[in-house]
């Protein structure tokens, strides 16, 4: 740290990436990208983009706001797009949370958020969750602070019903609800149509997962018209230019390529439910999800070793530090041919711990 940083980040500890190590050619199931590259149009779309990146993108993303909100069935001026859905995060801690409007979010979930509260001054309380890691909507309901649900959660893959989370929106009239629904595309419900009965929710999404553009990064806010406007007052006033060219275009791209982003979904659900079963036939416990990725323990071989026993056969998984979950691995659903591999190399680890 230099003599510079400022006082108020001295106590800050950043969020950690999943590792992207370059020493090996590795199967990565460790950051729930999608295993498909994003569609040809997309891609073309981006390429032609590149043509005239001399200019500044468009401020308003007035096409890809178009494209997106005929999407989710909202108006163009209930979406924000942002650079990937950690922008929006960020922004909603910014603009709905202070002193006077704490944060709560659950004791295991997105391990950002924390990380936001922190970075912005904000005073967060952490609610644990259910032992089989559901949310107690009751904890929930009047709780009166600005609350973040994610929704299927993260690193759990658990799902709450729309209506559940309904009754916490519902709950807390005078607080904004955010719902972050990275990983809704999987098999989870979305509540965007809800935001036009709640003037107090926000929904996020991103184009990160089902869409195959975590390289692009593009995340949106979706909400009532006076929430997208609070947040397009922190976007002007930290980067007007968040979305760039390229991405907008690869944006519109994989937006008109609907039935695309849908085959692959249906692909990583199958692989998912497939590589889940092998994993119970394997004696892991694994939990109900409605994501592209799996969360997975097994009583003989503790969280840590199999990570590293399996990073060891070429295969990346994510291990969380974290005191409920250590014994767990969280693995990324990816083609059949990775999901078989990784099957693989789990049995012959499992053989050799016997
Ligand atoms: N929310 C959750 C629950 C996530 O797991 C992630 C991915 N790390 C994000 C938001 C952010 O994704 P992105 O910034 O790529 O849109």
């Amino acid at each position: 740290m230099s003599r510079f940083f400022s006082e108020k980040y001295k106590k800050l500890v950043p969020y950690t990436p999943g590792e992207q190590p370059k020493d090996t050619q590795y199967i990565k199931l460790n950051t729930n990208e999608s295993p498909f590259p994003p569609s040809d149009r997309a891609i073309r779309y981006a390429s032609e983009a590149a043509h005239s990146l001399e200019l500044y993108s468009d401020p308003t993303s007035s096409v890809l706001c178009e494209e997106f909100a005929k999407a989710v069935g909202v108006s163009p001026d209930e979406v924000l797009p942002t650079n990937g859905s950690d922008e929006i995060l960020n922004f909603a801690f910014m603009a709905f949370c202070d002193k006077d409007h704490p944060a709560v979010f659950a004791d295991i979930t997105y391990g950002f958020y924390p990380v936001f509260a922190d970075i912005n001054g904000v005073p967060y309380e952490e609610i644990p969750l259910n032992p089989d890691f559901t949310i107690n909507v009751s904890d929930y309901c009047g709780i009166g602070k600005t609350i973040f649900i994610a929704n299927p959660n993260a690193p759990t893959g658990i799902a709450l019903s729309v209506d559940k989370i309904e009754k916490i929106i519902a709950s807390n009239p005078d607080s904004v609800v955010v719902v972050d629904e990275a990983y809704v595309d999987f098999g989870g419900e979305s509540c965007v149509p809800l935001i036009h009965k709640y003037s107090n929710l926000l929904v996020t999404q991103t184009f990160s997962k089902s869409r195959s553009m975590a390289g692009a990064r593009l995340g949106f806010g979706i909400a009532c018209k006076e929430l997208i406007r609070d947040l397009n007052t922190v976007k002007y006033s930290t980067n007007p230019y968040n979305v760039n060219r390229m991405t907008h275009a690869a944006g519109i791209g994989i937006l008109k390529d609907a039935d695309y982003t849908a085959k692959n979904c249906a692909v990583i659900m199958e692989n998912r439910e497939f590589a889940s079963e092998e994993l119970v036939k394997l004696g892991f416990e694994v939990t109900e999800s409605k994501t592209n990725f799996i969360f997975a323990k097994h009583n003989d071989i503790g969280g840590k070793t199999l990570y590293e026993k399996l990073k060891a056969r070429g295969i990346l998984v994510r291990h969380f530090e974290k005191p409920r979950i250590s014994e767990y691995n969280r693995i990324t659903v990816g083609t059949r041919h990775q999901m078989q591999a990784l099957i693989q190399a789990i049995k012959s680890i499992l053989e050799e711990e016997k």
